[in-house]
């Protein structure tokens, strides 16, 4: 297979094996196949910072353990940095992500859509593989809606798009509007906190409602 790695966003989503007679689903990680606050709370919690979730936002939610002064940017950007390097095992698979991926894909086509730095590239694919939901993989940066538009131009079957944050689903309402856009955002405590678009979005608490939603709007 191409090796994906050495390709940008763009070049990968015309690279990446897709069936052009099948549906495709585009499915993103964090918050949606992997708890990744949860996993974050855990790894800044070995270096003395807390998480307190009260609005929706990452850094903005730790604080130091002791002293209560909320986190910098630059340690912010340090420890996220080094949580896509050493943090893998941090990361707990959401409940029935890996299951529902399976019986999806025995109908479509599953590409796993990232916006991580490159240098989690591996921690990220092994982490993925390990827990079940080895799909070919590509990295984006920035708004996802270009590359999601390059994916969905590659098959005749519908299209369907899965993320947490609601600027990747405006994104790709406006370059791919054909493509259905599904919002799930694993973590209980954010939840309350998210932007959403629901008359434009499609919303799913879990796994099981995801599956049937997709099921409803990629299958003819
Ligand atoms: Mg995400």
């Amino acid at each position: 297979m191409t090796q994906l790695h050495t390709l940008s966003p763009a070049e990968a989503a015309r690279a990446v094996p897709i069936d052009a007679g099948r549906p495709l689903l585009i499915v993103d990680v964090d918050e949606v196949l992997a708890h990744f606050m949860q996993g974050f709370e855990r790894f800044v919690g070995r270096h003395g910072y807390e998480m307190r979730i009260d609005k929706f936002a990452l850094f903005q939610n730790v604080y130091h353990a002791e002293t209560g002064a909320p986190l910098d940017m630059e340690a912010g950007k340090r420890l996220f940095d080094d949580f896509f390097l050493q943090g893998a095992d941090d990361l707990e698979p959401v409940a029935g992500a890996a299951e529902a991926l399976e019986a999806l894909a025995a109908q479509m086509s599953v590409i796993i859509l990232t916006n991580a730095p490159d240098h989690g590239r591996e921690a990220r694919a092994g982490w993925l593989t390990f827990h079940g939901m080895d799909y070919p993989m590509i990295i984006n940066s920035g708004l996802k809606g270009p590359v999601v538009a390059d994916l969905a131009a590659r098959t005749r079957g519908r299209v369907g798009f899965i993320d947490d944050l609601l600027p990747n689903l405006e994104s790709v309402a406006e370059s791919a509007p054909e493509v259905a856009r599904f919002q799930m955002i694993a973590d209980e405590r954010l939840r309350p906190y998210a932007p959403t678009n629901k008359a434009s979005h499609l919303w799913a608490d879990d796994w099981a409602e995801m599956e049937v939603l997709i099921q409803q709007r990629l299958m003819p």
